[in-house]
């Protein structure tokens, strides 16, 4: 008796085993027909700029996941379980390029590798932009990833999401079409009031300074001279060398207003601003968007935050 109970038991126990084993499969299954029936583009990003140009022109027929959150740099990332879920599905991943995500061997494409991502599902939206260089007098060329902070290349990126779009779901190309064009008109009138605010600024006060070299292809779109205090956020950042650098650049440059990033420590900026008696004016974005609800939390809102601060603080 005792030895039946224990069998019937057991028993029990495996059904009870199989039973939860069949519901956890019941609900992976209803979960992929409930994506499916959704019908959208699955889409992934590497980070928050590119994901917001991705919903504005993939509008409602996309579902996209963003890989770095706001708030860690894209430079380098460690990819966590649903970016590893989410791009192993995707029907379309998008990557900034021009090495913002470490190049070949860097966070990024060690993720595409492992998850054996097709190449016809992964696009760079910087794809034809002309790359600019950092380093250029230390002799250790390095592309410069931060075109991004150029409305005018904005635009080049919108026409990159658009191609993608086109190849990854043509029965709804049209949509995608007309959702572009209009990102468009807002991204050339962006690129107008760039033109405008600095046209207005007097020649000898052209100049930005910011703590990272990012603002090199903006610069040089818009006719403004750059000094910083780091190459890029990667290197080490505020020593005594490159504080002194740039402290001589600002006295020798006579210009009204300094600039910190949102995303960097402001102490180096401050050590300037104190030795040069030139006062950092207000907070610029590079590398991310703004936090929920900040005037930066859109691409074309980052943007136009960004020129209006360097304009008032440069119009001083
Ligand atoms: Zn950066």
């Amino acid at each position: 008796m005792n030895k039946f109970k224990k069998l019937g038991l057991g028993l029990l126990t495996a059904v009870a085993v199989i039973g939860l084993a069949a519901c956890g499969n019941e609900g992976k299954e209803s979960k992929k027909d409930a994506d499916k029936k959704s019908d959208k583009l699955s889409v992934v990003t590497s980070f928050s700029i590119i994901q917001d140009i991705a919903e504005e022109i993939g509008g409602d027929l996309v579902d996209v996941h963003n890989m770095v959150p706001i708030g860690l740099a894209p430079h380098e990332y460690e990819a966590l379980p649903e970016d590893i879920e989410k791009s192993t599905n995707a029907d379309v991943v998008f990557y900034n390029g021009l090495n913002l995500e470490g190049g070949k061997s860097g966070w990024f494409f060690k993720l595409m590798t492992s998850v054996k991502k097709e190449d016809s599902k992964v696009f760079e939206v910087m794809k034809g932009v002309e790359p600019m260089y950092l380093g250029e007098n230390s002799g250790e060329k390095e592309m410069n990833p931060h075109a991004f902070l150029s409305p005018k290349v904005g635009m080049t990126m919108a026409d990159n999401v658009l191609k993608a779009y086109e190849k990854a779901d043509p029965k709804n190309a049209d949509k995608y079409r007309e959702n572009a064009e209009k990102y468009q008109k807002e991204l050339e009138d962006m690129d107008k009031v760039y033109r405008d605010k600095v046209a207005e600024i007097p020649e000898k006060n052209r100049t930005l300074v910011t703590s990272e070299h990012a603002y090199q292809y903006m610069a040089k779109e818009y006719g403004l001279k750059e000094g910083y205090l780091w190459e890029i956020d990667t290197e080490e950042n505020g020593t005594p060398e490159q504080i002194e650098s740039l402290v001589k650049f600002v006295k020798k440059s006579d210009i009204p207003s300094l600039f910190v990033e949102t995303n960097v420590p402001p102490k180096p900026m401050e050590t300037v601003s104190r030795e040069t008696k030139v006062p950092i004016f207000g907070k610029v974005y590079s590398d991310e968007l703004g936090k929920k609800g900040t005037d930066g939390d859109t691409y074309l809102g980052f943007l136009k935050s960004n020129i209006e601060t360097i304009h008032n603080g440069l119009m001083k």
